[in-house]
């Protein structure tokens, strides 16, 4: 990996006005720069590693330039994160592709990523040995939940916190500083179909626990995690192999796909305490995020080993987990999504500023 490979990347999703947008009349007002990855809005302009906008084919080019480099990462060890932030609505759960039942289904990232992996171990699997394994958790009000838990599966209508008896998903540091997430299912997968089953069991765990928690989906952050181990022999005889002795090569990388919780600023509606404390939650998760990224996004400041402030918040410290190490062996790629609609100006304003800062 080149040593610039380790940084951040970040690009810019705009999706079309929908229906809704249309029918109040909206107008666009975000304008892309033709020919530069550049973002006008009234008379600010940022400039980004990428913009894709709504022409073209958007989601071909942005899993070939976003993801596809992360994925053949995996291959060689190298973690990596896609986060994918913006207000509710703006189509961060389009851009992963991990809604229920929307045709982001095919062209999402995450179903891209599944494909290329699959495809990829395919063609190697005669001389490596696969291990694949996924986990899809949650962050909710700064707890972490476990979207694959198979007590919980099947009953997502009857979703709780926590199963009663059953110890909530820690995050723990040993002595020696290392950081390990205690108890979330890591479900072993072979095919791309059981890889997609898993996806789809998350979303809905997910998207049923929603309807019923006031929409809890635009308030959470969704962590989706490919963990891919290799085991390689290789014979260091290779004049006469059967004098040769085996020596085993071990690999283990993680993807982590995320879909952020809504960037949205919390409204003090005063009758909902509730709501209001959740929006704490989030928007300091989502600070610490920034924060994050803009410390491991600056080469000057990682070289100096200046302070990356991972201990701010739930969110933070588990992609300190996430990330591993900051040793130069972790890629993150953020994709900023934006309506174009008048009424959202102000929000599409706030999600460039905030993009623009992490690059
Ligand atoms: P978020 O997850 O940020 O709350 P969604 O992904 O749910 O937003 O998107 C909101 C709505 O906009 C959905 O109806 C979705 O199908 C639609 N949408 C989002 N992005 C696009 C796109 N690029 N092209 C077409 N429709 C989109
Ligand atoms: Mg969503």
């Amino acid at each position: 990996m080149e040593s610039d490979d380790c940084s951040v990347k970040v690009a810019v999703h705009i999706r079309p006005l929908i229906g809704d947008e249309r029918l109040q009349g909206c107008k666009d007002c975000v304008t892309v720069v033709s020919g530069k990855p550049q973002v006008q809005i009234g008379s600010h302009s940022f400039t980004f590693d990428h913009v894709y906008g709504s022409t073209g084919s958007p989601s071909t080019e942005m899993y070939q330039e976003c993801a596809a480099p992360l994925v053949d990462g995996l291959f060689q060890g190298y973690n990596a994160t896609v986060l994918a932030y913006g207000q509710t609505g703006s189509g961060k759960t389009y851009t992963m592709g991990t809604g229920c039942g929307d045709n982001s289904s095919q062209t999402g990232i995450v179903p891209q990523v599944m494909n290329a992996l699959f495809t990829k171990i395919e063609t190697l699997k005669d001389h490596i040995e696969f291990q694949i394994h996924v986990s899809f958790i949650e962050i909710h009000k700064e707890e972490v939940q476990d979207l694959l838990d198979p007590s919980t599966i099947n009953k997502s209508d009857t979703k709780v916190a926590h199963v009663p008896g059953k110890p909530p998903i820690q995050i723990r540091e040993s002595s020696n500083g290392v950081i390990t997430l205690a108890g979330s299912t890591e479900v072993s997968v072979t095919t791309l179909k059981e890889m997609a089953a898993c996806l789809d069991q998350g979303s809905f765990s997910r998207a049923t626990g929603s309807t019923n928690m006031n929409n809890q989906s635009s308030r959470s952050h969704a962590i989706f995690t490919i963990s891919v181990e290799q085991m390689r022999k290789i014979n260091n005889n290779t004049d006469s192999p059967e004098n040769g002795s085996l020596k085993e090569e071990y690999l283990c990388a993680k993807l982590h796909l995320v879909d952020l919780a809504g960037s949205e600023r919390a409204k003090r509606t005063g009758s909902d305490g509730m709501r209001f404390k959740e929006g704490v939650h989030i928007n300091k998760g989502l600070l610490a995020l920034g924060n994050v990224i803009s410390a491991l996004g600056d080469e000057k400041k990682r070289k100096d080993g200046a302070h990356v402030p991972y201990r701010d918040s739930k969110l933070t410290r588990l992609l300190q987990v996430l990330f591993d190490s900051l040793g130069g062996n972790s890629r993150t790629v953020m994709i900023a999504c934006i309506s174009p609609a008048d009424i959202n100006a102000e929000e599409t304003l706030n999600t460039l500023k905030y993009a623009n800062r992490a690059r």
